[in-house]
């Protein structure tokens, strides 16, 4: 395949034209010509050329014409393999046979002719094959920058300086914004040509102070003008009795084909599309993505390598970059914190979802958690934007679809910051304060710089009626979509900016949190080695694998508090118990999974010795839990502390949700930095179940084969979704199957951990009595099982009781 002529000889020894590679001698080239990259670029060079061999070019067809229909007709001249259009559609076709006879017998042909059109038809052009080596993505840029700053950093003396290295080094240019400026002001003389007097406005990283090398570049495209120049125009035509006017609005212009008052934001961005298409010089890959929350038109420049997005109706992105333009401008400590804060999460994948899309944090979101932290530190770096909006004058105010976007437009007219903290303590604070950050019951507000506890998002009716409190000029605002992590954004209120974030996302953005936290406080990042080893942010941003887990997580399942997967009726009974709704909670995981273990998995439960905390003693429970709820945070710092590493004093000073919900509810002034209580606050600590199970049979083995055989295949019901079936399974597993030869005993001991990280159940499970070994494969068993059981019970009747 590989031919003579691919090999020169060189000074240096040989090239090999078609892979475009050096090889220094024999032996290297010997091995280069049978390596894969040779290999398979001969291939691909063979079927090229067959593939030209046995194709003809064929122009003058139109838009209307399908590539079947093309197939069809050339099917008289030989089998036709495939017909390539041109990606505008309908300019030329390329037709492929399986052999070269057709194509003589085609091109022999006097005059084609297809549903009235007259065809062109000719050889395909033969072009030389050649290797164009991908481009490096910008990831590896990025990787290649950070190798290149590694010795840079570790020369540094301080962390502090290390975090200014990092702007200096990702940062925009001057030339980039100079180009990115350009393209803009092209961009805004080809649009205004379409839409008279519309404006382009850019935002996002581009603009916020705190974009990097080859950020996108977000585009807000503004045809309100122009909807009132149209509007304008079509009254003038209609009071004179003619077409419309010449001035941009005449019978050929792009304007006449759309009414922008009534057309969809999805016919607007066509025609924007066609408008970059065809009159831009340098933009390509132009496409419209109308299923994203703001429909966008996407494309990217040749000579720039810029990859932009143009939205319309997205005025209060606009806003929220001036926002962050102010909150830089008024804080220098907000770039280095920010830029650090973003590779850091880049190199740990926890942010920067590639095209926008994705289950992991944008840097818009990833920013706000910056400043909200920054809010929370004492003093306060940054003010709230509450504040914020006091501060400003008349003259300033500023409302967007019925949003308060108000904020001064100068960083002068607030008053600097009283923290003294530097860039190094405010960043390890930063993950000590994520680190033990309760996301599941909180929902963060850079608003009000707080907290807000999940459950005043639980019933509908009592969050709109504050939203139009706040927002008088609102009609109606829905409420935010709730997951594992919330985020309001500091305008549109309804909001929640980290929304597309799943559990594990969310999870291994705290866990990363954590082990930050723990290597900050080592003296490797506060000190720089004398041995001339990797320090400081160095470290920080190498990437490593999944953190193996301690021999104590292994034995615990934890079943997280998910917000958005509670039924109503739950939800306003979480709502009506306020402050102590964690702990109603978990009287009904406590419940569900009592269910599970004795009603579906039939485990015999032993009594257990501590106070149950099953039917009877729900009442119990429900009175106690105003005073337990006080006492909360020892119980679970208790078993944070059992389950996991003991975490030692935040060096913020103020750390941790506990806090801040000291400031709004729980008003205790006993508590530690962290939230934690003095242990002798341990007094009026409700009593938790624990279970001594009993199991005679293998009921996790081959359930999934039983679940298919009961189902017979009519129904695709995922495991744990039905309690009914699952139960079913258990039956027929202890029927069929022989009893162990001893019975396998364990112990299950619940706990709630909130407060001090995301709210959850841990269920510690311990074998007492394992003579034959399955202990280990039955936990493997229910670590997957019990949460979704337990989900799906919580939704059925256990939650609603
Ligand atoms: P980069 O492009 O470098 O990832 P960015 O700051 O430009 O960073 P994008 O995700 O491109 O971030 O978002 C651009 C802008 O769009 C943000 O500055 C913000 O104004 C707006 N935006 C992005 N995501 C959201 C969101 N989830 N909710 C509200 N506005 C958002
Ligand atoms: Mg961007």
């Amino acid at each position: 395949m590989e031919s003579d002529s691919d090999i020169k000889t060189t000074s240096r020894g040989f090239h090999c034209v078609l892979c475009n590679v050096n090889l220094p001698n024999m032996p290297s080239l010997d091995q280069h010509v049978k390596g894969r990259k040779h290999q398979t670029l001969s291939t691909v060079r063979a079927s090229r050329k067959t593939q030209e061999e046995r194709s003809v070019f064929v122009s003058g067809i139109k838009p209307d014409i399908s590539q079947t229909d093309i197939a069809e007709y050339f099917q008289k001249f030989g089998s036709v393999t495939d017909v390539i259009m041109d990606k505008d559609k309908g300019v030329y076709a390329i037709v492929q046979f399986s052999d070269t006879k057709s194509i003589e017998a085609t091109l022999s042909f006097v005059e084609h002719q297809m549903k009235g059109l007259k065809l062109r038809v000719k050889p395909r052009e033969k072009k030389e094959f050649k290797f164009i080596p991908k481009k490096k993505s910008d990831s590896q840029n990025l990787q290649r920058v950070l190798d290149h700053l590694k010795p840079e950093l570790c020369q540094l003396m301080s962390v502090n300086a290390q975090m200014q290295l990092v702007v200096e080094r990702f940062q925009l240019g001057e030339n980039e914004k100079k180009a990115r400026g350009l393209l803009v002001q092209l961009l805004q003389e080809v649009f205004v040509e379409f839409f008279p007097d519309s404006q382009i406005l850019p935002f996002g990283s581009s603009v916020n102070t705190f974009g990097i090398h080859s950020c996108d570049l977000d585009l807000f495209l503004d045809l309100e003008n122009t909807k009132v120049f149209q509007a304008r125009a079509k009254s003038t035509s209609e009071q004179a009795g003619e077409g419309m006017s010449d001035d941009g609005c005449s019978e050929d212009s792009i304007l006449s084909d759309i009414d922008l008052s009534t057309a969809s934001p999805a016919q607007v961005l066509d025609l924007v599309a066609a408008i970059l298409k065809r009159c831009v010089p340098g933009v390509h890959k132009v496409h419209v993505v109308s299923s994203a929350r703001l429909p966008v038109v996407k494309f990217h420049h040749r000579e720039l390598n810029l990859q932009g997005d143009i939205t319309i109706n997205n005025r209060l992105a606009v806003r929220n970059t001036r926002f962050l333009q102010l909150c830089s401008g008024m804080e220098d400590r907000l770039r280095p914190l920010v830029y650090t804060i973003r590779y850091w999460a880049k190199q740990k994948q926890l942010a920067g979802n590639p095209s926008g899309a994705g289950s992991l944090l944008n840097n818009y979101a990833l920013t706000l958690l910056i400043i909200f932290f920054l809010q929370n530190c004492e003093p306060p770096v940054l003010p709230t934007v509450d504040q914020l909006k006091d501060m400003a004058c008349e003259e300033e105010e500023c409302v967007i679809e019925g949003w308060n976007c108000t904020f001064p437009s100068q960083p002068i007219s607030v008053p600097p910051s009283k923290n003294t903290q530097d860039l190094c303590t405010l960043l390890s604070g930063f993950f000590s304060f994520y680190a033990s950050f309760d996301f599941a019951s909180s929902v963060i507000s850079v608003r009000e710089g707080r907290v807000l506890p999940i459950t005043d998002f639980f019933s509908q009716k009592k969050e709109e009626e504050a939203m139009q409190e706040e927002q008088p000029t609102t009609t109606s605002h829905h409420s935010p979509k709730l997951g594992p992590l919330n985020l309001l954004d500091p305008f549109e209120l309804s909001h929640n900016v980290a929304g597309n974030l799943n559990e594990r996302s969310q999870r291994c953005f705290q866990r990363e949190c954590r082990e930050a936290e723990k290597y900050c406080r080592s003296l490797q990042y506060q000190r720089k080695s004398t041995k001339g080893k990797s320090w400081g942010l160095v470290r920080l941003f190498t990437p490593h694998g999944d953190v193996p887990q301690t021999k104590a997580e292994q034995l615990t399942i934890s079943i997280p508090f998910k917000s958005a997967s509670l039924p109503e009726v739950l939800r306003n009974q979480l709502y009506m118990a306020g402050d102590g709704f964690h702990l109603l909670w978990f009287q009904k995981v406590c419940a569900a999974v009592e269910g599970v273990l004795k009603s579906v998995l039939r485990c015999h439960l032993a009594p257990s010795t501590d106070a149950a905390f099953g039917e009877d003693s729900a009442v119990h429970a429900a009175e106690e839990m105003e005073s337990a709820s006080a006492s909360l945070n020892t119980t679970m710092n208790d078993s944070r502390d059992s389950v996991e590493s003991q975490n030692e004093a935040s060096p913020l000073g103020t750390a941790g949700v506990g806090t801040k919900r000291r400031l709004s509810s729980c008003s205790d002034a006993s508590m530690s930095p962290q939230g934690k209580k003095p242990r002798m606050a341990r007094r009026g600590k409700p009593d938790f179940p624990h279970w001594i199970c009993l199991q005679k049979h293998v009921v996790w083995a081959g359930r999934r084969k039983v679940r298919r055989e009961l189902i017979k295949d009519t129904d695709s019901r995922p495991e744990g979704s039905c309690m009914e079936l699952e139960s079913q399974v258990t039956a027929h597993i202890t029927e069929k199957e022989p009893e162990l030869k001893e019975p396998l005993e364990f112990k299950v001991q619940p706990q709630i951990v909130s407060g001090t990280e995301s709210t959850r159940a841990v269920l510690k499970l311990e074998p007492t009595s394992d003579k034959t070994g399955v202990f280990h494969d039955f936990f493997h068993f229910l670590e997957a099982f019990l949460p979704k059981m337990v989900e799906t019970l919580l939704k059925s009747e256990i939650g609603n009781v």
